[in-house]
């Protein structure tokens, strides 16, 4: 399969929602629109007593995966926002690799 992707590993999301404001500073979004919205998906517990929370950052259908800074050379704005090195831009078929080696990873084609 062919084309670009990102990558995202969410275990290590902190919440910080960096990127959602680089994507909207890059794009220029009107109030209200967002190119990635960072989801809760607050702690519950589970029978073993320890705790269920995530992060999850989720592309909405505005994003078209920084078209123009990937054409100068340059990475997504999420990608070089995110501290936490939690998302990742490149080829789908070299993406998916990662995908099959780690839980709580995914691969969004917008
Ligand atoms: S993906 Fe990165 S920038 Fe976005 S909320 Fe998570 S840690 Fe922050
Ligand atoms: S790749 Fe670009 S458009 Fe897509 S979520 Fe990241 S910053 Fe927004």
């Amino acid at each position: 399969m062919k084309g670009d992707a990102l990558f995202i590993d969410y275990e290590y999301c902190s919440g910080c929602k960096s990127c959602e404001i680089a994507c909207r500073n890059e794009h220029d979004f009107k109030r209200g629109q967002w190119g990635i919205r960072v989801l809760e998906d607050k702690p519950w517990q589970l029978d073993d007593g320890s705790w269920n929370w995530n992060y999850i950052p989720l592309p909405s259908k505005l994003c078209d995966l920084c078209a123009d800074k990937v054409s100068r050379g340059e990475e997504p704005s999420c990608v070089m926002h995110c501290q936490a090195k939690v998302i990742e831009f490149g080829s789908y078929d070299e993406l998916i690799a990662k995908v099959a080696d780690k839980p709580k990873t995914m691969i969004i084609r917008p």
